[in-house]
């Protein structure tokens, strides 16, 4: 057999021929056929072009072995059995110009035959109206045998022994194991985006996965992460996002942020259907879960954008999966997509479903509406007073004149956790982490949005950085005066800050955070040739930063009493407060015991 990659330059003045087509079959099939996850690829995406409803999956050492890929679809017609393996035949477009709007995921014509240069393939298949079905076998692009075959309308496709022909490709291989989890990628990744097809995968030894159909995309979501990925997800903690504009529409789900890792891989982005890796996705998600926390950990999450396909480059080759958005890169509205509904995780109240009744909510406080106040600072106080400092008592809001609040106080545990009742069952609340959230929100809303308010220092402030950082700031300084930060050149490593936002500076209009660490920082955490958007993004975040600190300063710690009013005050907050469920570190507010885990830790129920 002949081998591409090991072919030496003795040739050198050989005059020019045309390759045999076995050869320019092999080499094409090097592209098209990288590794046994891009045949499988094809071959999936064969069969969902085929309009199938069930698919399944074999995969044997790695899919080198064999990979076989068996459908319900439409199949092909006896006549065509042969023309499917040739190379440039497709059944899917006709003309140049139905390259303009292509519909299916194959249209090059190439996968079958491609695959076929490089192995042994079973093609069996029986259209939905045909009595009986048929099979090709084929090698190294040679048919070998045609016979009728028995079988359920649709097709298999059974490719034994990947690259046996073309060494030098195998050894590009990794594993069987590795080749395997690729093989698996590729599968989970389709199956995220098809609820309504069933998918049945069994890999080497291992018991068969499945993937029943499913109207409910999130409990196809819940069941791809639990069996494909091993995270303990159910389908009930997604949160579900949708944000739609013309041109554009994007929507899925963000595992809860407990879940969140310090990688990209679990961001699953499909673009007009199309999985693909994205950069610019995946930051939108990173951008909109450090909302929550500042851990920097990407969010698990599916997300799908339908996009105006003039609007997107997809690279269609059959082995890369990248997109280049043109302008307006969709960052943006990603982001607020996902932001937007991370920011409804509040306090996680039952409302009772109907009246209430002695088991359920009632109310027991006062009907006073009552409101964390922005008196944070004085909370540094020590804690004595009955109505303390962090509370204000505003006049009757709707907040509670209409009904019952969902959530009854308790008492406090630890002085430290808050014990709570709602219809569902009991809710301790981390009474430092919530007022934390609702302190930070309070504080970012007030000085933050939508642009942050800034003050002249009294005395501009001479901060040593060293030259290269001195350099970069000073360049930026247009952009930078725009965001609040006035800065001049002072020296050869020195700036003088003139102007700052009044979230960095105390009541005297002094800076209360050493600035020299702040700006060393910033500096640090930006690149040379930063973009302004990047610029405006990274400034933000340094600032939230230094909220985040205050807030937790202001805010009441474990350990400290509270009164039922300010109990109550800081529950209604939570639940008129975005991003409540979590403290400004990404840490969860609050614990539920629901009435069912009670009564099973009781053995009433099973
Ligand atoms: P393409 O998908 O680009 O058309 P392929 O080489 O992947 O090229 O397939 C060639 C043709 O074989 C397809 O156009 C289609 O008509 C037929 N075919 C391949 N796989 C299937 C399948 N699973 N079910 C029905 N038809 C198929
Ligand atoms: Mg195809």
């Amino acid at each position: 057999m002949l081998d591409i990659s090991s072919t030496k330059r003795v040739h050198a003045n050989a005059s020019i021929q045309l390759l045999a087509p076995a050869v320019a079959d092999q080499i094409a099939a090097g592209e098209v056929v990288e590794r046994p996850a891009a045949a499988l690829k094809e071959l999936l995406e064969n069969s969902l072009d085929a309009g199938a409803s069930r698919i399944s999956i074999r995969v044997l050492g790695g899919g080198i072995d064999l990979l076989e890929v068996s459908d319900d679809g439409r199949g092909i017609p006896e006549t065509e059995l042969r023309l499917a393996l040739a190379r440039y035949a497709t059944s899917k477009i006709q003309s140049a110009a139905d390259l303009s709007h292509i519909a299916s995921f194959g249209f090059r014509g190439e996968a079958l035959a491609a695959i076929s240069a490089v192995s042994r393939v079973h093609l069996s298949s029986r259209p939905q109206a045909a009595e009986v079905g048929r099979e090709l076998i084929a090698e190294a692009s040679q048919i070998l045998d045609e016979r009728a075959k028995a079988r359920p309308p649709g097709t298999t496709v059974r490719v034994e022994n990947l690259f046996a022909n073309t060494p030098a490709r195998k050894k590009f291989l990794k594993t069987p194991a590795a080749e395997r989890a690729q093989c698996l990628q590729i599968i989970y990744r389709l199956a995220l985006a098809h609820p309504e097809i069933e998918f049945t995968l069994t890999a080497d030894d291992t018991a068969p996965v499945v993937f029943p159909r499913t109207e409910r995309l999130a409990s196809r979501v819940a069941r791809v992460f639990r069996l494909g990925f091993g995270v303990e997800v159910k389908e009930d903690e997604l949160l579900h996002f949708a944000r739609a504009k013309p041109n554009i529409k994007v929507h899925g789900f963000v595992l809860p942020l407990r879940l969140a890792v310090k990688h990209s891989r679990h961001i699953f982005a499909f673009v007009n259907g199309r999985a693909v890796k994205d950069k610019v996705l995946s930051q939108a998600a990173l951008a909109a879960a450090r909302e929550v926390s500042f851990g920097g950990e990407y969010p698990q999450l599916v997300l799908f954008l339908e996009i105006d396909p003039e609007l997107v480059d997809v690279n269609v080759h059959p082995t890369k999966a990248e997109v280049r958005f043109r302008d307006p890169s969709p960052f943006g509205f990603v982001y607020k997509a996902v932001v937007e509904s991370l920011a409804t995780l509040r306090l996680p109240v039952t409302e009772p479903s109907h009246a209430p009744t002695p088991t359920q909510v009632t109310q027991v406080t006062s009907d006073l509406p009552l409101e964390l106040g922005t008196q944070f600072r004085a909370k540094l106080e020590p804690c004595a007073s009955p109505l303390p400092h962090s509370v204000v008592v505003t006049p009757p809001s709707a907040l509670s004149a209409q009904s019952a609040p969902a959530v009854r106080f308790l008492g406090t545990i630890h002085d430290t956790y808050l014990v709570c009742q709602d219809a569902d069952g009991l809710l301790l609340v981390d009474q430092h982490a919530a007022h934390e959230r609702v302190t930070y929100e309070r504080l970012r809303g007030l000085r933050l949005e939508p642009r942050p308010q800034t003050a002249p220092l009294l005395i501009p402030i001479g901060i040593e950085l060293g030259r290269e950082r001195a350099d970069l700031l000073e360049s930026l300084a247009g952009e930078l005066a725009k965001l609040g930060l006035a800065i001049e050149r002072f020296g050869p490593g020195q700036i003088r800050v003139t102007e700052l936002p009044v979230l960095l500076l105390d009541s005297a209009g002094a800076p209360r955070v050493p600035l020299a660490n702040f700006l060393g920082g910033f500096a640090d955490a930006l690149a040379a040739d930063v973009a302004p958007e990047t610029l405006a993004d990274e400034f933000r975040r340094t600032l939230l930063d230094a909220v985040a600190t205050e807030s937790c300063h202001a805010s009441v710690r474990a350990g400290q009493t509270l009164s039922r009013l300010e109990a109550d005050a800081l529950l209604a907050q939570m639940q008129a407060t975005d991003f409540a469920a979590h403290c400004p570190h990404g840490r969860p507010t609050s614990v539920r015991l629901s009435w069912n885990d009670i009564e099973k830790l009781f053995k009433r129920r099973i």
